[in-house]
């Protein structure tokens, strides 16, 4: 049995290496010319860059033995977390909602009140309708105004209303009424959130996961994009010609661009559902310079709205990434997918960086600019049912769904190799049936 597998991302060559390692014939037609999609990295002038920061967690045993296999699990260095929230101007740990203690009086008053007014009179709603009721109900007006507002309409581009609850549950920590108040006194130095400790590779970039994968296939196909997806043919013609037939077919390409490709034309209702994916991009400005780091963190939030960049990262801070006496800064910006002169928004960023105090533009030795298409799914209230559609369509067609944007999900690296083992043994489940 032969399966295509669309995307060389970490999702797709993981299914890859899963059915090659099973002895399975499988082809990956990859659109770039190197594989890793998200996870590349990039070296210029001694500096190494990844598409914005990437940092492995790893919460299942399976993830573990897989980079145990791979050889990778010793490359990979353990951190502790070190990020912050600035708001106005002044740097607390993140999660905010239990580390007040570094903002201003007024501010922490805001927020400490807030969240106590919201515990005692209202509660939380057993099923709050959107995201804005439900971070009012949990922690308050405070909190909401200053931190979780700000930065969810900067880094999604909607209103929190439009929001729904799909997303909150594993990346928001939710603290109990004593964390608040100690966070708020500076009491307690807990580790919270799901990525509180993370693994990054000893040298050189998160590239390194990929490329170990893709090391160990011999069925990779780089520079080939897919252009048409003929699921009766059951056929893959690339963009510049070539034609790829499959048994299997395992897609990790984005969503959208997926039901774009599909032969036969899909029905009304499938496009409709198509239309209703919404999603930002991020530009990412990635700087090498000259000197130490302005700040030891790992990474800051920036809620505040006049600030084009909703984070910032400072990798070298965690990995071998620069020279000796340099260091790297990577700045991501939310934008609508296709829109606005990334130039322009490039150098704002940039400037409005250097009068927050976190960089000297005089000392930069290397830019580079990427952005990432599609980089966050937004989940307004179209998002479930879209998708529901959308799904059952491919189901229909035997096409299998891997991957962050293939699965029209927020989840992370792990997930996607995880995804890519669950589509692997998919086929090999069927095949041995
Ligand atoms: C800003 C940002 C920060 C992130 N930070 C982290 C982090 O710190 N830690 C973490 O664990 N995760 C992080 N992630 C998530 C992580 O990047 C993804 O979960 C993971 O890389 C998804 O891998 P994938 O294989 O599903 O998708 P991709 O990496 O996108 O792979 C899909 C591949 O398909 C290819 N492709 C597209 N169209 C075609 C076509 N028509 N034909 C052939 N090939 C095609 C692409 O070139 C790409 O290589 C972050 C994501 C973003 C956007």
């Amino acid at each position: 049995m032969s399966t295509v597998v669309l995307g060389g991302g970490l999702a797709g060559l993981t299914a890859a290496y899963a059915l090659e390692r099973d002895g399975h014939g499988v082809t990956v037609l990859e659109a770039q010319e190197a594989p890793g999609g998200a996870c590349r990295s990039f070296a210029e002038d001694g500096f190494t860059f990844d598409l914005t920061g990437h940092l492995l967690h790893v919460a299942r045993e399976e993830t573990r033995q897989l980079l145990e296999e791979l050889g990778l699990w010793e490359e990979l260095e353990i951190h502790e977390r070190r990020a912050a929230v600035v708001i106005g101007g002044r740097a607390t740990p993140y999660p905010v909602q239990i580390n007040t203690w570094g903002l201003s009086d007024e501010v922490r008053r805001d927020c400490l009140l807030g969240f106590v007014r919201a515990w005692c009179q209202h509660g939380e709603e057993a099923a709050p309708a959107d995201f804005r009721r439900w971070v009012l109900g949990r922690f308050g007006e405070g909190l909401a105004r200053h931190f979780f507002f700000p930065y969810n309409e900067k880094l999604y581009r909607v209103r929190p209303e439009e929001l729904s609850l799909d997303w909150v549950g594993r990346y928001v920590p939710k603290p109990a009424l004593e964390e608040v108040i100690d966070g708020a006194l500076g009491l307690h130095r807990n580790r919270v959130g799901y990525n509180a400790l993370f693994r990054y590779p000893r040298r050189g970039g998160i590239a390194l996961l990929p490329d170990a994968i893709a090391g160990r296939l011999r069925c990779l196909e780089p520079g080939n994009r897919a252009g048409v997806v003929d699921t009766d043919a059951r056929v893959v013609e690339t963009e510049n010609g070539r034609r790829f037939s499959w048994e299997r077919l395992i897609a990790t390409i984005p969503l959208p661009a997926l039901v774009d490709r599909l032969r036969p034309k899909p029905p009304a209702e499938v496009l409709e559902a198509r239309r209703a994916l919404r999603w930002v991009s991020v530009l990412n400005v990635a700087l090498g310079l000259e000197g130490l780091a302005p700040t030891d963190q790992h990474w800051l939030y920036f809620p505040d709205p006049q600030l084009p960049f909703y984070r910032v990262g400072f990798p070298s801070n965690h990995g071998d990434l620069a020279p000796p006496d340099c260091h790297t800064v990577s700045i991501e910006v939310s934008m609508d997918p296709g829109a606005g002169d990334p130039q322009a928004m490039a150098e704002a960023a940039e400037r409005a960086l250097e009068a927050a105090g976190y960089l000297d533009r005089s000392r930069i030795l290397v830019r580079r600019t990427a952005i990432l298409d599609p980089a966050y799914v937004v989940f307004d209230h179209a998002r479930s049912g879209a998708l529901a559609i959308i799904r059952r369509e491919l189901a229909g067609r035997g096409v299998l769904l891997a991957g962050r944007w293939a699965q029209w999900v927020y989840s992370a690296m792990e997930d996607a190799m995880l995804d890519g083992l669950a589509a692997a043994r998919q086929i090999i489940g069927a095949e041995g049936a």
